[in-house]
């Protein structure tokens, strides 16, 4: 978000953000640690499947998604604030944005996955998160 000049306003900056899918950010370079320490093989990107999850494993169907807790609005999270300025835009933007992040999973779901989410702040417990992704992922 640093890049960005405080000067845009909120519409513009979120459309800005929207356009911005981040590949490869650090959330997502400690699951994909994880995975590969639990050898099990992924995919990046799949575009073709709804929501275009980060990782993928199409054989095996299960999706993993690494949301940011800001954007996604991780509920009860200290990450996931509203702006004070336009806050009525933000509080639907963020709506908004759990709304399709909700209709993506029950999409795959439908499809026969298994979809993981992971919070950008449990990567700050690498152990806690691969013991779940171990839960979830590992078997079947
Ligand atoms: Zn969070």
């Amino acid at each position: 978000m640093s890049g960005i000049p405080s000067v845009v306003t909120d519409p513009e900056r979120s459309r800005l953000m929207t356009r911005v899918r981040q590949k490869g950010t650090a959330p997502e370079l400690v699951v994909r640690g994880i995975l590969r320490s639990l050898h099990l093989g992924y995919r990046l990107q799949a575009r073709d499947l709804p929501g275009s999850p980060d990782i993928v494993n199409r054989r095996r169907r299960w999706a993993v998604f690494v949301h940011g807790c800001y954007w996604h609005h991780h509920t009860s999270c200290r990450r996931a604030t509203v702006p004070k300025r336009n806050h009525e835009f933000w509080t639907a933007k963020f709506a908004a944005n759990r709304r399709r992040d909700a209709r993506v999973v029950r999409d795959l779901r439908r499809r026969g996955y298994r979809v993981v989410i992971v919070w950008e702040c449990e990567t700050a417990a690498p152990d806690v998160l691969a013991a779940r992704l171990e839960r979830i992922l590992a078997h079947r």
